[in-house]
């Protein structure tokens, strides 16, 4: 059924791309490899949070077991905010639906979308130079050349390269990204750094909002496995032309963090401390936020008209958002499930018919995620932070969110698939 058997190459192993090739292989597409340029999955990384919309679906792919080790378990709510200058409790927002949210460092992550793919189905040390339209008669549709000289052809080239995807400038789409005008500061403290009740604050997720400017706790991990820590993410207002590297991440002077929050509470100085107790060189990483207007079109077909073969990006590469809503890798589960679903599943023969009725399930949700995150994005920080705690509506910002962790994305598949997709020996 559908292009089951259709040899489908997918660009990149990051969390699209591995998120992607679960649901490849869960729904039953047979011929699925993934090409990563990095030679081994590496243990770098910061902490990440995956909502309950992107929950249903690993645990369906049976990662729930593995997900439940390698993170942090059941928090006392979603997220709890803090005065940025006097510490205090303002209020919090509850956990929105069930499975709840789980927080772990990106890596462990990356290991439980790792559990239950057979390593022959990953390529390593293949990073994507260009992909060939071939044209003469008997030829593969498509044929990939890496930059180890190696090549390999494709019926289906999926895109999960990320937000600088090389697939995407290969379709002609290299628009330019846009800055946020923040930055991001990533790190973690480990527990045993800081003094007990800060400690004690901080397993749960924290957000000290400030003027133009947040950080965010997650307590990632567990005790059980020892891998518990807290991830500190601080989101900081600054000029572009500050920014002096060629790329958008760096290692930076813990002190650059500090110089933003001065004169933030004790707790916010205890994090400041915690963290140059982890760092042997005083630096964290730095990332200037960028984000791309969401796309038209996410695919490209044959250009001579073949019914079964195309290119189509999925993940930071086709939606990319800013990160105040915890939606990236959540949205790239989602749209990874639903791909492979309508690919395996489709009645038809053409294969343009199918990823139109997957970009139109897809697109209205992740321009929406994009265009929200900005909003959010305004809201976790303030422009007037002295009237914080007086305008302070818990209920308004859960109102805000819950279309996106309420959702299930196999219930529409089913819903809006009713007549174009076969769920006869489907496991879904
Ligand atoms: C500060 C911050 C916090 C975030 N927090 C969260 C969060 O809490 N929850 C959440 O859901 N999302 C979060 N995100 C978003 C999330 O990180 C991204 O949306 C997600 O990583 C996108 O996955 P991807 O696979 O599309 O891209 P990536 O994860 O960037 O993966 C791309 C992969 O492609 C590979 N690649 C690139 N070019 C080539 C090539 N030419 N050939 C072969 N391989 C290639 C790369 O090596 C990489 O492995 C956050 C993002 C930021 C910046």
């Amino acid at each position: 059924m559908g292009f089951e058997d259709k040899r489908i190459a997918i660009v990149g192993g990051g969390l699209g791309g591995m998120s992607f090739l679960n649901a490849a292989l869960y729904t039953g597409l047979k011929n699925v490899q993934l090409y990563e340029q990095a030679p081994q999955f590496g243990q770098v990384g910061a902490g990440v949070s995956i909502t309950s919309n992107a929950n249903r679906i690993l645990d369906t792919f049976g990662l729930k077991e593995s997900m439940t080790r390698n993170s942090s378990g059941q928090l006392p709510a979603y997220m709890e905010y803090h005065n940025y200058k006097t510490g205090e409790y303002v209020g919090q927002i509850e956990e929105f639906s069930e499975p709840p949210t789980r927080l772990l460092h990106r890596a462990h992550l990356l290991d439980s979308l790792k559990e239950r793919i057979p390593e022959s189905r990953l390529s390593l040390g293949k990073h994507l130079k260009t992909v060939d339209r071939n044209t003469a008669a008997g030829s593969a549709p498509y044929t990939l050349h890496f930059q180890d000289g190696s090549s390999t052809d494709a019926d289906i080239v999926i895109g999960c390269d990320g937000i600088k995807s090389n697939v995407r400038r290969d379709m002609g789409l290299g628009d330019d990204p846009n800055y946020s005008g923040q930055v991001v500061y990533r790190g973690f403290v480990d527990y045993k750094d800081l003094p007990t009740e800060t400690a004690q604050l901080l397993r749960r997720t924290v957000n000290f909002r400030g003027p133009k400017r947040h950080i965010l706790i997650l307590p990632i991990g567990n005790k059980d496995t020892q891998t518990d820590r807290a991830a500190v993410i601080g989101f900081m207002s600054e000029p572009i032309e500050s920014w002096d590297t060629e790329g958008w991440m760096a290692r930076s002077d813990i002190d650059s963090l500090h110089e933003h929050v001065r004169d933030w509470c004790p707790a916010v100085q205890d994090i400041i401390a915690g963290l140059k107790k982890g760092s042997p060189d005083d630096k964290m990483l730095k990332q200037a936020l960028y984000v791309r207007d969401p796309l038209e079109k996410w695919y490209e077909m044959k250009a001579d008209g073949q019914k079964d073969a195309g290119i189509i990006l999925l993940g930071d590469s086709a939606h990319s958002t800013l990160p105040h809503q915890g939606q990236g890798t959540c949205m790239a589960i989602e749209s990874g499930i639903a791909l492979a679903t309508v690919l395996r599943h489709w009645k038809g023969d053409s294969l343009e018919d199918a990823f139109k009725f997957y970009q139109n399930l897809r697109k209205p949700r992740t321009d929406r995620v994009t265009k929200t995150s900005y909003e959010a994005g305004k809201l976790a920080s303030s422009d007037s932070p002295d009237q914080l705690d007086s305008t302070f509506n818990p209920d308004a910002l859960m109102e805000r969110m819950k279309w996106i962790m309420e959702y299930n994305v196999l219930e529409d598949l089913r819903i809006k698939g009713a007549d174009v997709l076969d769920f006869q020996d489907s496991r879904l």
